[in-house]
């Protein structure tokens, strides 16, 4: 989900697709001479849209080679789920800090169950050597997605996923996954009463979409099925098998927090990806005071101020680039390596996370309109404080002389309405 930043976060995670692993898409809508004619309408719902569209669908998928019984017996019936489209509608009105975020994620509470499982749980070291990912890391993420399991979401994918294709904002990402969904059904890998998930298509304890489960769901614990549902090692092993392909390095870190000197120009942050030796020229040094491992030294690393230059700074390392394969929210990685990092019995931060005051949709779109007035490019006023929005923020505080961290708090969006008189 690159649609996530620091700040507005949207936490219903799930195994995210990766431009590579991406599913051949169904023909585009084009009528041929042999195109067939459904054999019946596959559902009449009462919702002439969502009966439109799954007609089409069906045809498409027809053409597409997905068996015919196949078809008429999932489509049979189906209607649109209106908690669906009430999920995917919603927008909060205060965004959420990435320090309240990481608050909520590495609880002490989580860090106990944590290593608890680490003790308990035989078949990590398995895992671990066959996929070259720290046991942390996936447990990390086995709480980050589901609290270890616990809560899996209910949402029947083939509805869920239906009723996203028909409301069209993102139909083309839901038609993937729909048809994988009828591929794992189709191909007798799981039914269809086991394809449950979160209203988004995540499914089982891992929280993987059908798409990613097709080329990366894994057997971990050796009966020859992939039960992502009810296999903790299979939900682990896939997730291992996920990271590996995205890169992890074995021995490597995710992150090492830093301390910059005084007087840094914090106009690099979110910048260069340059080796610690490069850093430690700019003063750029390990917060702990310890030095860099060989295979850390070795690599490339950009500077990130989740919460700008009065919170922790962390040199992010290839590793968190890896976890961003699977969730692409800069927040979310932080969380699982600092649960991990916490589950080996690590301490926290050296540096601690400052006051955040949460921003409402007004002020982010009042603070893009006001850089845009200004000669700055934030991009489209959505209210999402991406990248663009923090290299215009970062230009424009470095025009006015301030500190240039890209970080918008309310005290910027105060000076930035003053500036434009809003
Ligand atoms: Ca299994």
């Amino acid at each position: 989900m690159d649609r996530r930043v620091f700040l507005v976060l949207l936490l219903a995670g799930c195994a995210d697709p990766s431009p590579d692993i991406l599913p051949a898409v169904l023909p585009s809508p084009t009528p041929t001479p042999r195109r067939p004619k459904p054999v019946n309408p596959p559902t009449t719902s009462g919702d002439a849209a969502f009966d439109a569209w799954a007609a089409d669908f069906y045809t498409r998928a027809v053409q597409a080679g997905l068996p015919v019984d196949l078809l008429d017996r999932e489509l049979k019936g189906l209607t649109p789920d209106p908690r669906v489209i009430t999920l995917d509608g919603r927008q909060p009105e205060f965004s959420k800090p990435v320090s309240a975020y990481l608050q909520g994620v590495v609880t002490e509470g989580r860090l106990a169950q944590g290593r608890t499982y680490r003790a308990a749980l035989a078949y990590l070291p398995g895992l671990e050597q066959r996929f070259g990912v720290p046991r942390e890391i996936l447990l990390a993420i086995w709480a980050m997605e589901t609290a270890f399991g616990a809560t899996l979401g209910d949402f029947d994918v083939i509805r869920s996923m239906a009723t996203l294709a028909a409301q069209g904002r993102r139909r083309q990402f839901a038609e993937d996954q729909l048809v994988a969904a009828l591929r794992i059904i189709g191909t007798g890998t799981a039914p269809r009463e086991r394809l449950k998930g979160s209203w988004a298509g995540a499914m089982g304890q891992t929280q993987f979409i059908p798409t990613t489960f097709l080329t990366t769901a894994v057997d971990g614990d050796g009966d020859g099925k992939i039960d992502i549902w009810g296999s903790s090692a299979d939900a682990m092993a896939s997730a291992a098998n996920l990271l590996a392909k995205a890169g992890w390095k074995m021995g490597a870190s995710w992150a090492r927090e830093v301390i910059l000197p005084t007087g840094f120009d914090y106009s690099i942050t979110d910048g260069p990806r340059e080796t610690p030796d490069w850093w430690a020229q700019l003063g750029v040094t390990p917060a702990n005071g310890q030095g860099w491992n060989a295979l850390d030294a070795a690599s490339k690393a950009q500077l990130a101020l989740p919460a700008g230059a009065t919170g922790p700074a962390f040199l992010l390392l290839p590793n968190h680039f890896a976890i961003r394969r699977y969730n692409n929210s800069a927040a979310y990685a932080l969380g699982v390596g600092m649960l991990a990092d916490g589950f080996m019995g690590q301490s926290g931060l050296v540096r601690p996370w400052p006051v955040e005051t949460p921003l409402s949709l007004t002020d982010r779109i009042d603070a893009q309109k006001a850089l845009a007035a200004l000669g700055f490019s934030p991009g489209n006023p959505d209210g999402i404080v991406g990248t663009n929005t923090r290299s215009a923020l970062k230009a424009w505080q470095k025009a006015r002389g301030l500190v240039a961290d890209g970080y918008l708090s309310m005290d910027m969006i105060n000076r930035l309405r003053a500036e434009t008189g809003t």
